[in-house]
């Protein structure tokens, strides 16, 4: 299967029907499982034995499409989580204890910078923000001795900029402890950032993944490399016994392959029980068998947008990596090579009022919380998202008011361009 393209992965990776049972991933619609003997349950208890039990824990219809994620990031392990947020949130909080510290660049996703800054805060786990742009000395003042993880996105939800992996990865390491990035929006079709030194990979599933606006899920890949027993020190978590499961040490018992994973799913999905559905995995995967084919459609419609806003006169700004004119197309062409996502960002002359009236000329994209699926939509988060700050604060944000988030579904560019050319006068 490793050999194979991504394309073949995206239809058949994961899953491997044997003779005369479903072509399709069977939906194991069950909360738990039966076994003959106390002791072969036991077996699984004490982790001596792989199975199920309790779908709390873990599903076979999630460990499938889990394996599939698994194999197009390149990962050695991966589970599925109930939401993106729950995926940072337990790839974070699998290293990070009370007393930890973060380090994670400053341009993410609002919910995840809401749930490092403030509710991890409250777990007594500290962050300091970098700015993606920051050169290697810069990132290398931001650890402490009780830094544990470095996190970033490859391309940042909404702004738009692209994560230097390498760069990242690099310091991360330096200091000891591993790089965690969220994969949201290029997927692994457009970027592997294990290939470039990422340690961890996020999901949020309910985009580009699932693609079809039909179901919130997440997914953590681990690429097996970090050597955790190497920093033992840092992380007991991983490297000292786990009373509550018997004395178990993760990294010996599981190896760097198995260790972060095996852990996340048997303490952190045992005591929050943040577990997609099989329900939602079942349609996660349908949109997975299309991915490879979707993406490039996003890219081309993405480009061919920004591309004509960028020569629009009341246009004052386009955000899109793909344009030769934008800050990040050099990352961009090392990261992204076959193009990034669907999603760009422009800022309209007459701020505020002027993205509202425009937005509400519009009759294809949709006025929507949500990115990445098959119909474009769009959002202005002065009077949306971040309708609590005043255009003061926005600017200070680097989101101007008259900002505009524009997510290109799968649609014909040229009535895209159309609604939106309509939209301007
Ligand atoms: C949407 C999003 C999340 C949160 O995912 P949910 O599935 O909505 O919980 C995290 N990271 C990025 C980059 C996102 O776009």
């Amino acid at each position: 299967m490793n050999n194979q393209k991504i394309g073949t992965k995206c239809v058949q990776a994961g899953y491997r029907p044997g003779n005369g049972e479903p072509r399709q991933i069977p939906i194991i619609q069950s909360t738990t499982f039966k076994y003959d003997t106390s002791e072969d349950m036991g077996k699984l208890f004490d982790l001596e034995a792989s199975g199920y039990f309790y779908t709390r824990l873990q599903n076979p219809t999630n460990d499938h499409v889990a394996a599939k994620i698994a194999a197009l990031e390149g990962g050695s392990a991966a589970m599925l989580t109930s939401s993106g947020q729950a995926a940072n949130f337990f790839a974070l909080f699998n290293i990070c204890e009370c007393g930890s510290h973060i380090v994670a660049s400053s341009s993410i996703y609002g919910g995840t910078f809401n749930l490092i800054a403030v509710t991890m805060a409250k777990m007594g786990i500290e962050v300091t923000f970098v700015s993606p742009d920051a050169d290697e000395e810069e990132l290398n003042a931001a650890f402490k001795e009780n830094t544990r993880a470095m996190f970033g996105e490859t391309i940042a939800n909404p702004a738009l900029t692209v994560l230097d992996i390498e760069k990242f990865a690099k310091v991360a390491h330096a200091h000891g402890v591993p790089l965690i990035v969220d994969n949201t929006f290029p997927t692994p079709v457009n970027c592997r950032p294990i290939e470039w030194g990422a340690d961890i990979v996020t999901h949020s599933t309910t985009k580009y993944m699932d693609g079809h606006g039909a179901a919130v899920g997440g997914a953590i890949v681990d690429a097996g490399k970090f050597d955790w027993m190497a920093h033992a020190d840092k992380f007991p978590g991983l490297t000292q016994p786990d009373e509550s499961y018997h004395g178990i040490i993760y990294a010996e018992k599981f190896g760097k392959e198995g260790a972060f994973i095996t852990k996340c799913t048997s303490q952190l999905m045992r005591d929050f029980g943040c577990i997609q559905s099989p329900q939602n995995a079942f349609i996660l995967n349908l949109g997975l068998e299309s991915l490879h084919v979707r993406m490039p459609k996003h890219v081309e419609n993405g480009l061919a947008v920004a591309k004509f806003l960028e020569g629009h006169k009341k246009v004052v700004k386009v955000n899109y990596p793909g344009l030769e004119s934008d800050k990040y197309y050099e990352l961009a062409k090392k990261y992204l090579p076959n193009g990034g996502c669907g999603v760009v960002s422009f800022e309209l002359e007459g701020g505020r009022a002027a993205a509202e009236s425009f937005m509400k000329k519009l009759k294809i994209a949709a006025i929507e919380t949500h990115v990445a699926d098959a119909r474009t939509c769009c959002l202005n988060p002065a009077t949306s998202t971040h309708r609590q700050l005043t255009d003061e604060q926005l600017e200070a944000a680097g989101i101007p008011a008259g900002l505009i988030r524009i997510s290109c579904g799968l649609e014909d560019s040229a009535d895209l361009i159309a609604d939106i050319a309509q939209a301007l006068e």
